[in-house]
Order: structure tokens, then sequence, then C-alpha cells
């Protein structure tokens, strides 16, 4: 059955740039939206910029612009960040449109004739200089609690405290220094206290994930109790936003017309596709509706939002999914430790969008514990999954179908161990489906493993060196059955990874795969374009130089320039090694009998090699990053044999693998010739 759903991300604030923490939930959605519309159902995902409120009219003002002006540039690099990022929305809209002035202020009228709006006089913070009311945060003076000084109008950075602003000692305006003034005003109320009934039985009938719904039994209390405050939906001129309906001066305070943004959003895309709106938003909607947030607006999104669409006459969310936070390497990210990063700067530095993709996807869990970049797991689960075990199956084997058959491939419907493959597809799908996507991906990648553990076997290196058409069919069964487990990897991944995968579509010469492919193979004689190169590792240098660049600079003075280093001269006769010198390293070829990873080591695989000896040689090899161990096992490489055994923290290495590597890539390890037997002696 085909589902109408509709799924939106929130809304960005239009002051400031996307950075790493953000790009949690965009991928996150994303991911799921594409997940959805493989299966072949009618998704619409939509967001647009969070337009209206002070900072954004302080900013522009500061910046010699209108409000107008500095939105539209703001939305410009905002829309250009989530397409870089592949983050495709249907629309990606502006809560300063017409379409959301409108629906603000029909939804609004709609509460009011329903009851729901209340006007009081209260007493706020003015600014007598810039003629205008303050909000908390542009209030600053010294924390009633620590003294610390300058501290913000709602809590206090020094000592963490919260308190009204009117607590605050020697208040200040943060906008013209003036101290502020009391003054009282009119403003609006949406009375939420009379929505407490409504509330909690929305938030316990499935709608919020049980932490979420948990959290809100807090705020609203048993039946009976009234825990809840009606909320102040109004703003005093001068403010950027929508005019109050029959309230000259009063303006809709921004979060209230934010979410009704995601309406006006699909509004705008209903009038260019030609779809009925209400359909989707009216009261006996039989679509979905699914707001993915973080969980720091859960207030907004599980309480407010639902109450007010309830009582303006319209359907009400099917689910909120909350998402934790992003910390970097343990921690909260940080502008002086460099790990608060703009989206432009990963990709400065980064360059692939689909590696945080991927390591994003193989973190969440559709839970809302936060997440954690762990900046060298991500390059060594980058570079030993998808470099070392995933595209590691067409490089390895491509090569053979264009050089041997013409660039064709046996079809492999009937293959025990490709179809071996497909017997968890429901499995990652469902996995998928509830968002838990570290799931799926664990599965990918044990799939991954058995297709690789079966080209280890198979040789196709070996057999392309025998003579005769038993080993030529061998050969080319072989490398299509990996080709095509190849394929339904490239299927199950392609949600995450979209770009890639349309590269491996174009390579294996098929359309755009829906879900529904898992159940087809590529037929006999099946062309496939040559073998291009895919993707590259990422080294470790490249982060190190993203984080440098996010480093800003707190310290008061940059460090004095370091003493130019003594020049060292290479080619004076101290330097060169004597063959006498050179023949005490006993070098010898090894095979890899079993290779394994390390239980909390990070860099280092345990190798156990074969030298012609009675038992064969522990090494443990920094290979880590680059080498999947199941595609180690077998192989001929070269060791050091006579390197003094040492002692390790798991263990006795005794003896040394070689492996090349520079700033560009690595470390890759050597393999002799055809014909060189474990053991014997390299000189
Ligand atoms: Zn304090």
């Amino acid at each position: 059955m085909t589902r109408k759903i509709l799924v939106t991300s929130a809304l960005p604030y239009a002051n400031g740039s996307i950075h790493l923490g953000h790009l949690v939930e965009y991928i996150q959605t994303d991911i799921w939206v594409r997940f959805l519309k493989m299966q072949g159902h009618q998704v619409h995902y939509v967001c647009a910029d969070d337009t209206h409120g002070t900072p954004i009219m302080l900013r522009a003002e500061k910046e010699g612009i209108t409000p107008e002006a500095l939105i539209e540039k703001v939305h410009a690099e905002h829309s250009q960040d989530f397409a870089d990022f592949l983050v495709e929305f249907d629309n990606y809209y502006s809560t300063n449109s017409e379409e959301n002035r409108q629906l603000a202020s029909q939804i609004y009228l709609a509460l009011r004739d329903n009851g729901k709006i209340v006007s009081k006089t209260i007493e706020q913070f003015y600014d007598p200089a810039k003629q205008m009311f303050l909000p908390d945060r542009f209030i600053k003076g010294e924390c009633p609690k620590c003294h610390a000084k300058d501290q913000y109008g709602d809590s206090c950075e020094a000592c963490g405290a919260t308190y009204n602003p009117t607590e605050l000692i020697n208040p200040y305006s943060a906008v013209s220094g003036a101290a502020p003034v009391r003054k009282q005003t009119e403003h609006f109320f949406f009375k939420l206290s009379d929505c407490a009934d409504f509330l909690r039985d929305w938030t316990r009938k499935g709608s919020l994930q049980n932490e979420a719904a948990n959290k809100m039994h807090e705020w609203l209390g048993d039946a009976g109790e009234n825990k809840l405050s009606d909320w102040d939906i109004s703003r005093d001129a001068p403010y950027f936003g929508f005019e109050i309906p029959d309230a000259p001066g009063k303006y809709f305070y921004v979060w209230l017309d934010a979410p009704i943004g995601y309406m006006a959003s699909f509004k705008n895309l209903c009038t260019r596709l030609g779809l009925d709106f209400d359909a989707y938003w009216g009261q006996h909607s039989e679509a979905e509706l699914y707001h993915f947030i973080g969980k720091d607006i859960l207030y907004f999104h599980a309480l407010f939002w639902p109450a007010m669409l309830q009582y303006a006459g319209y359907r009400t969310p099917s689910q909120v999914f909350a998402h934790g936070f992003l910390t970097v390497n343990g921690e909260k990210m940080s502008k002086s430790r460099g790990t608060f990063v703009n989206a432009r700067s990963y990709l400065e530095h980064v360059k692939n969008p689909e590696y945080l993709r991927y390591y994003y996807a193989a973190k969440l869990n559709g839970s809302m514990e936060d997440i954690d970049l762990n900046l060298d797991d991500f390059v060594a689960r980058v570079n030993s999954d998808l470099v070392g075990k995933y595209i590691n199956i067409a490089s390895r084997t491509a090569g053979f179908i264009h050089k041997r058959f013409d660039g064709k491939l046996l079809g492999m419907s009937q293959h025990p161990v490709v179809n071996s493959l497909r017997q968890t597809a429901q499995d990652i799908a469902n996995a998928y489906e509830q968002r838990d996507f570290s799931r799926a991906l664990r599965e990918i990648m044990r799939l991954a493993d058995v297709a690789n553990a079966f080209v280890a076997e198979a040789e196709p290196w070996v057999v392309a060196k025998q003579e005769g058409d038993v080993a030529a069919r061998k050969l080319h069964e072989d490398c299509s059955a990996a080709l095509e487990m190849f394929r339904i990897l490239t299927l199950y991944l392609k949600p995450a990874l979209p770009k890639l995968t349309a590269q491996i579509e174009q390579f294996l010469n098929i359309p755009a795969m829906q879900w529904a492919d898992i159940a087809n193979s590529m037929p006999d004689g099946h062309p496939i374009q040559e073998y291009q190169h895919l993707i590259t590792r990422i080294d470790a240098k490249q982060i190190e130089a993203m984080i440098e660049a996010n480093k800003q600079n707190l310290a008061p003075e940059a460090a004095a320039p370091a003493p130019a280093a003594a020049q060292k001269n290479p080619s004076t006769e101290a330097d060169y090694l004597s063959i006498d010198d050179f023949s005490k390293v006993d070098l010898r070829i090894a095979k890899i009998v079993s290779a394994e990873h390390v239980e909390g080591a990070e860099k280092l695989l345990k190798l156990s090699l074969d030298i012609g000896e009675a038992t064969p040689r522990q090494v443990f090899a920094g290979i880590k990053s680059a080498y999947d161990p199941a595609t180690l096992v077998g192989r001929l490489t070269v060791m050091v044999a006579n390197l003094a055994p040492r002692k390790m923290k798991f263990g006795m290495s005794e003896g040394m693998v070689l492996a090349a590597s520079d700033e560009q890539g690595g470390p890759f390890i050597l393999s002799p010739d055809a014909g060189a037997q474990p053991g014997m002696r390299v000189k």
C-alpha cells in the first residue's frame, strides 16, 4: 500500500551558518525520507528558514541592510549547504512568506474564536534609548548568585544559575547600553492551561518516544493538576515578523509562526505540484505527518504545536521524533578547541559529504541519546567500512570482467552466497523504518564481510593466472557473483550514500534502484562499465587541518615563530647504510594465517604470520584503519623476522609487517609476486 507521508526537519534560524551539530538532524531525516521514497511511498520532505524575531532585526541593522536582505542571503547559504550534504528537500522555503502570514493569521483567529486567546497587561524591561522592549537575552548585568559581570538576563555563563532578568544587578541593555526601565504593555496569550487534558492524552498515544512522553508528563503533571502556564505569543513593535490581526503594533512571537512555517512550506509545494493541502493538514487527513527535531525544542513541538493545531481545527502530527545533541570527541562542540565546525569548513577539508552521512547513520539509533563524533573513529570507520570492506568488493573483481569477458556478467540469480545477502532485507528495512540506522548499517557491514570472505576464498587474482576453460568459467562466475553482491549492498546503503550509489548505478549500468530491486539480479550477458576509482580514504591530516582552521583564537597573542630547524644533509657518508648492516635485517615472506580486531586497540590488528616455522608468529600491526581483517587472511606479505620481540598492552609482538604510507594515504602492506612462498628470505 502506498502511504502518503509529509516529513519536516526543524527550521534553522536565519542568523547563522549550518554546522555539524545541525547536520545530525537533516542527515537523519534525509536518510529516512530517501528510504521511504525507495519503498515507493508518496513522501514530501519540507523545511524552511526561520526568519523572524529580534536577533534577525538587530543583526540586519548592524550589517546596514534590511532584514529581508539578510534572510535572503542566509537562505541562499543554507540552501547550498544542504544541497552539498545531499539533503534533498522537496521544498526549502521561508517563514517570511505570504502563505505563512495567511496561515498564522487564520490559526490565530480560529484560536481566538475558540476562546483560547486572552490578553493581559504585563510589565517588561524597556530600552528607553532604543525605544524597544527587550527580550531576556538582550538584557545583561551582574549575576545575582556569583556576581560575575556581563551575564545574560536568563542565565549566568559563569556559575550556570538561571533567574529572571529582574534579579540582575545593575542591568543594562545589550543593544544600547542604557539602563532598562520597567514598562507596562498589553500581550496576547495562548491559553495552554486549557489544553492540559488534551495534551496528557496526545502525548501518551504513541506520538512521542517514551523518554519524550515521560519528560512531557513532568511538565503536564497528573490529571487535575494544572502546571502549564499560558503562552505569551505577542511582541511589541519594533519587531521583524507578522503583525497580529486587529492589533496594530503587536506582532506574533517568532515561535508562533515558526512551526506554522512547516504548513506554509508545504502549501507552497502544493501550489507548485497541484497537491491537495487539506488531504495532509485537514482534521480528517489520512496522510502521515512526522516532525524531526532536537530534544531542546520538544516543549514547542510536543505541547504548543499540537494544542494550537487541535484548537484551530487542523490534524495533529502522527509522531514527533526527537534526537540528542552532537558531541565531538566526547565533549560539547567548542570554538576554542576547533570542534565547532561549520558545514562549509567540513566540505573544504574533508570534501566528501557522504563520509559524514555514513558516520552519523552508524551512530543514530532513533533515541534521544546524544551522539558522539569521535574524529579518530570517524577516520577509521570510513576507511575500514566504506573503502576496506565495501568498495573493495568491486575494486578487486570488476577489472577481470573487462579484461577477460568483454565487460559482460553471468547471471547469478541462483547463487547461494549471493542469495544469502537477501535474507535479512526485511530486517534492514525495519531498522531504517524505525530510524535505527546503526542497526541497519551493522547488518549491511556483516553482509559485506560475507562478500569479502567469498572473494578471499575465490582468489580471482590466482584463478586469473590459471589456464583452461574451467578456470575461466570459475573466474567469470566468482567475479559476477561478487558484483551482484556489490549491487545488493549498494541498494542497502543507498539512503545514506545517494551520490556514491548514483555513480555505482552508472558503473553497473542499471537504472536507479528501488527497494523492490533487491529481488532482481543483473541478467546473463549484462554489460557493465569499466571500473573507475570511486572513493578515497580519509587521511587523519585532513581532520587535523579542519580542526586547526576552526580554532578561534582565544589566546591573546600568537606564539613566536620557532627558530628554523638545522638543515640536515642526507648525503653525508654517515647516513649511508653498508650492505652488511642491511643484511642484518631478516625480511621474510609471510602468509597471513589469521587477522583479527583487538579489543580496545584503535589502530592495531592482531595477525598470525606463517614464515615456515613450526608455529606462526603473532604480530600487532597498525593497519586497522586501512584493512578489514577478513580481507587479509590468506594473503602473502613481507615481515621483519628478527626484530626484538616487544611486549605490548595486548600481548607479545614477534616481528613487524612492512607497509607504505604518506600524507596521501596508506598504510598499504606489500605483496610479493606469484611464486613466493612463506618463509622465503627477502634480500
Ligand atoms: Zn553566576
